[in-house]
């Protein structure tokens, strides 16, 4: 992160290039923005759909065996029995218990910040944060995936998907978590912070669906779990580092509707790139083990309006 205006300034919306808007107060914005939150709106009932379709199919399985291994028999009624049974009140509620174990935290997705033509925090040295946080996530990727994780990245190479962007690759994964990558321009080196998103009034339409831009408002209490962990990880092995996460207006964590951390390295001040470059495993192990750590809390919310 660039920072300017001390330790906390670079996390508020519009301090600095870390957290600029680019579409803000275009009319490309609200269409974007329009267009996010049709796509929200359209993810939970898809997401319900597809979970009673699911769970028609177990059902019907697993109490009809023997009809769905003979199709050739031609009497369709075992299965239509299985189905009708799926679609009663008790059948839907435990098979969507099952589902929501099966269907809970296996996916990271990595954000390396900036890129592009927004390099992020510049040292004297010339490092760029833009590059160290891309090769940072490659670490942070492998020690995730040695521990079973599925990990989706917003950028591979030097590009700069908007913020929107960002969060729309997380919010059209389920069972996700949010790490957004940094490396800051202040603080003291060797160091790491973890931020989660400040408290955001939770609204809702008249359908009760969240706007886009307080989508994080119903995963805040999980966020502070997720970062709370990361962080206490971070400690052990960084000392000096805060012992708990840090709360500020996130931009990139505000539209995710995810448990949603920003992770921070001090800093691109130090004279020689490979200070930083050691720090990578440590931060990626840390990463990793707190992910793992936060797996049994984390409990994907029912549907739009519900606090998970
Ligand atoms: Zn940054």
């Amino acid at each position: 992160m660039r920072n300017a205006r001390g330790a906390r300034g670079s996390l508020f919306f519009g301090a600095d290039r870390c957290f600029k808007r680019r579409e803000s107060g275009s009319r490309f914005g609200m269409l974007l923005a329009v267009r996010n939150f049709v796509r929200i709106r359209m993810l939970f009932p898809l997401a319900l759909l597809t979970l009673v379709l699911l769970g028609a199919v177990m059902v019907s399985s697993s109490r009809t065996p023997a009809s769905a291994q003979q199709p050739s028999t031609g009497s369709p009624t075992p299965v239509a029995a299985g189905a009708s049974q799926a679609a009663t009140p008790g059948a839907a509620v435990s098979v969507s218990s099952a589902q929501l174990q099966q269907a809970g935290l296996n996916i990271v997705v990595l954000d390396p910040a900036h890129g592009g033509t927004d390099p992020g925090a510049r040292g004297s040295g010339g490092i760029r944060e833009s590059d160290i946080v891309l090769d940072l996530a490659a670490q942070v990727r492998r020690a995730l995936e040695a521990q079973g994780f599925q990990v989706v990245q917003t950028r591979q190479g030097n590009e700069n998907p908007s913020f929107d962007d960002r969060s729309a690759t997380a919010n059209a994964q389920r069972g996700a978590v949010f790490v957004t990558l940094h490396i800051s321009s202040t603080g003291l080196p060797g160091t790491v912070r973890v931020y989660v998103n400040s408290d955001l009034p939770t609204v809702t339409d008249s359908d009760g669906l969240i706007p886009w831009d307080r989508a994080q408002a119903p995963f805040l209490g999980l966020s502070r779990k997720f970062g709370d962990l990361i962080q206490g990880m971070l400690v052990q092995r960084f000392k000096g580092s805060p012992a708990v996460a840090q709360t500020a207006g996130v931009r990139q964590l505000r539209t995710t509707a995810a448990p949603a951390i920003a992770v921070e390295i001090s800093s691109v001040a130090v004279q020689d790139r490979a200070e930083i470059d050691r720090m990578a495993p440590g931060v990626a192990d840390a990463i990793a083990r707190g992910v793992a750590a936060f797996k049994p809390s984390y409990v994907i919310p029912a549907g739009p309006g519900a606090r998970p």
